[in-house]
């Protein structure tokens, strides 16, 4: 192998590049998680985390990828048996949905086209129809990653209140949370589940559940098999800053620095760097000519845009070159939007440079690989970031 110069554009939809400073901070030795010094960071992050979900509720952290802590959801609050009305937005959600099926749960999909999100009143409807409230939660996906679409919650949150239903409201946030506006309290969502490696920006391995008052409650109920996931042995330990088995202590020393890095940017700054570069690369998409997965412009993923390539193209090819040739790794299309769709990660720890970069990558990639494009993509989306930018910190 020759030496690959430069540096490694990490361009997918998560995990997505870790600051140096959060780097630093998970190379530092490890601690005692039964000593002081852990006790003191275990609070502080704790408390900090809130901070993220827009929540004065516990959060609790696992040591473990998002998936875990959809498990943790479901298996907390739920019982076998129990209804479970999910929407049909695109992979993620499918996962999530035969994930429930094997904890025995009965679930109930709202069909879609994996290209808008979620219809809030179809979600009405269906609740308005279960007069005996068999259905026992909703659970939906807020950043839908395999199309680039994200759904309003608050509107599923309203679907729910209009048909005066008691479901608990069970979100997944895994590629939205720090990268897009999100409040837990405040649109009144149960069970929030979070990951560490999207727009945390730091690597895979943390993941998290928020949970509500209403979702404690429901969780002392809950009659699903849990033991490593259950929330109230976290939350005895947690009151003193400790974990009921061995946390991951340097990934909780990076999420210190990563929730103090966002806060000192300001997180409606993040929001508005995330829509600024999710803007430009729809602007390139568009100059090249191409389709975005997402229909509705009112849903465009701040965190990352998919993109249809003409028919007859292969967008695994295209990922490829775009890897051998510019070190810029591209996300694959997932089940049926496999290699017809490439998408771009424009989340976490980013700026406007590393945005024209990978457009400018892909660019040359389609040189390459002889798709048709309409030169000037780049340009399209340069010329938009120069107009709105943010100037440097100084
Ligand atoms: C990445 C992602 C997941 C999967 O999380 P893992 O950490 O891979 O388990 C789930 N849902 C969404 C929306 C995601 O983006």
């Amino acid at each position: 192998m020759s030496r690959q110069t430069g540096r490694h554009f990490l361009q997918i939809p998560g995990p997505t590049n870790t600051p140096l400073a959060v780097l630093a901070a998970i190379a530092k030795p490890t601690i005692d998680h039964r000593g002081p010094e852990f006790g003191r960071l275990g609070l502080q992050v704790l408390a900090d985390i809130r901070t993220i979900f827009k929540t004065r509720q516990p959060v609790i952290i696992y040591p473990a990828s998002g998936t875990g802590a959809w498990e943790a959801a479901l298996v907390n609050v739920l019982s076998p048996g129990d209804q479970v009305l999910m929407a049909e937005t695109g992979w993620f959600a499918t996962l999530w949905k035969t994930m429930a099926a094997r904890l025995q749960l009965d679930t109930t999909f709202i069909e879609g086209d994996w290209r808008s999100g979620i219809d809030a009143s179809q979600i009405e409807a269906r609740l308005a129809d279960d007069k005996q409230h068999r259905i026992k939660a909703v659970a939906v996906v807020h950043n839908e990653t395999s199309t680039g679409v994200t759904s309003d919650i608050a509107a599923v949150r309203r679907a729910i209140d209009r048909a005066r239903h008691p479901a608990l409201l069970l979100v997944d946030t895994i590629s939205s949370l720090a990268s897009i506006d999100y409040r837990h309290d405040e649109w009144g969502v149960d069970v929030t589940v979070g990951g560490s490696q999207k727009g945390l920006m730091l690597p895979p391995g943390l993941s998290f559940n928020a949970i509500s008052e209403k979702a404690r409650q429901a969780a002392r109920n809950g009659k699903s098999v849990r033991s490593y996931w259950d929330w109230e042995d976290m939350l005895a330990a947690n009151a003193k800053g400790y974990f009921p088995y061995t946390p991951s202590t340097n990934l909780l020393q990076g999420l210190k620095v990563a929730i103090e890095l966002l806060h000192e940017e300001g997180l409606d700054a993040v929001f508005d760097r995330h829509k600024r570069a999710a803007e430009a690369t729809r602007r390139a998409v568009q100059h090249w000519g191409f389709e975005v997965q997402c229909r509705n412009p009112a849903e465009y993923s701040p965190s990352l845009t998919a993109v249809r390539l003409p028919a007859g193209y292969s967008a695994d090819r295209l990922r490829a070159t775009i890897l051998a040739r510019c070190d810029i790794s591209l996300g694959n299309g997932l089940g049926p939007l496999a290699d017809t769709v490439f998408r771009i990660g424009h989340l976490g720890d980013f700026n406007d440079v590393s945005v024209a970069g990978t457009l400018s990558g892909i660019e040359m990639g389609m040189r390459i690989c002889g798709i048709p494009y309409r030169s000037g993509g780049v340009d399209a989306a340069v010329e938009y970031m120069a107009g709105n930018g943010a100037p440097l910190a100084a």
